[in-house]
């Protein structure tokens, strides 16, 4: 019958789509099942200045080590939280780890700093913020609040928007980041190049940070064109007051032709793989430059 035909197309032309929706369905289920104060953890990825591979701050990523499936990554469940609205309790749940990891890496730093008689280094912690996290009517509270709790000053913090987050909330976003700017929050766009890119929003926005994606920089040393695109990019960003990190870093030569175009910042597992609080902090207090890490500490 054409039923049974109609079936046996689905089966013949797209099993991959179906084994990816039951494998969806069951990690959709298992993670409204989690306990967001408790399943999830956070990896801090070192940011570094070009030229001289000093630390500047650090990245929090999410990680969520599951029973079964090993460390699941964000790129397999943010998209799933957000559908769901767990990425509010979840995103909450992150920025307050990384800011309280963030003051004990700063009270330690300030001991030392005191001990060496040497101002303190000014590092920050910079975290994601997803479309449905920035919407939320409460979102602007929650990062006064872990401010708050945490103790941090407003300058250690910087939020990562991508461009789909400025398209995404219509006039309010505006609004919402110059009460956060307002706070003495930092903001920062991210995986700069992928989306609707336009130059008009780096004057619009109140962004102080430009993190020019991971694909850009992998064409670098490749083609001619992706070293005048990258160097326009922060030849405008520097002209407007903006920092630029160039995100992905993987080799020398990378770093060589970003130092050399000016870009001040990077970061990418050619300086270091994220890591755990424990293993940021020690990083903070050795005033190492880093090195090549051989792989993300658990
Ligand atoms: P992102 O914010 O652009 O973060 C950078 C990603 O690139 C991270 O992947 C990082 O581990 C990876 N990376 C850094 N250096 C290199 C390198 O040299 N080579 C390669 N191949 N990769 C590098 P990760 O941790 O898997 O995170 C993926 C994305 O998930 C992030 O991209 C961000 O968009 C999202 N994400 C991570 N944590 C959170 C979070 O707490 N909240 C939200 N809303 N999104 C998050
Ligand atoms: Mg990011
Ligand atoms: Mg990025
Ligand atoms: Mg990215």
């Amino acid at each position: 019958s054409a039923k049974t035909a109609g079936k046996g197309q689905w089966r013949r032309y797209k099993p991959e789509l179906q084994t990816n929706l039951i494998e969806r369905h069951k990690l959709q289920e298992s993670l409204d099942a989690t306990n967001v104060e408790t399943s999830f953890a956070v990896r801090y990825q070192p940011i570094v200045e070009l030229d001289t591979s000093n630390l500047v701050g650090f990245e929090a990523l999410v990680r969520w080590p599951h029973s079964t499936r090993g460390v699941v990554l964000p790129e397999q469940f943010i998209a799933l939280a957000e559908e769901s609205g767990q990425i509010v309790p979840l995103g909450a749940w992150v920025l307050g780890q990384a800011t309280s990891d963030a003051a004990g890496w700063r009270r330690e730093g300030a001991r030392r700093a005191h001990e060496d008689d040497m101002p303190p280094a000014p590092l920050y912690v910079s975290v994601n913020v997803s479309a449905r996290q920035f919407r939320d009517a409460g979102f602007v509270d929650m990062a006064r609040r872990a401010l708050e709790s945490s103790g941090i000053g407003p300058e250690t913090l910087v939020l990562e928007l991508t461009e789909s987050v400025l398209m995404s909330r219509g006039d309010n976003v505006l609004e919402c980041m110059k009460e956060l700017t307002d706070l003495g929050i930092r903001i920062a766009i991210d995986d700069f190049g992928t989306g609707y890119s336009s130059l008009s929003y780096l004057r619009e926005f109140p962004i102080k940070i430009l993190k020019i994606d991971k694909s850009f920089i992998d064409g670098l040393g490749v083609s001619n064109q992706q070293y005048a695109l990258i160097e326009g990019i922060v030849n405008i960003a520097e002209t407007l007051g903006i920092a630029v990190i160039a995100e992905g870093i993987e080799n020398t030569m990378q770093r060589d032709l970003l130092a050399s175009m000016g870009c001040p910042l990077g970061q990418g597992y050619l300086f270091a793989q994220p890591m755990n609080s424990t293993d940021a902090e020690s990083l903070v207090h050795s005033s190492q430059r880093l090195g090549l890490l051989p792989s993300e500490t658990e």
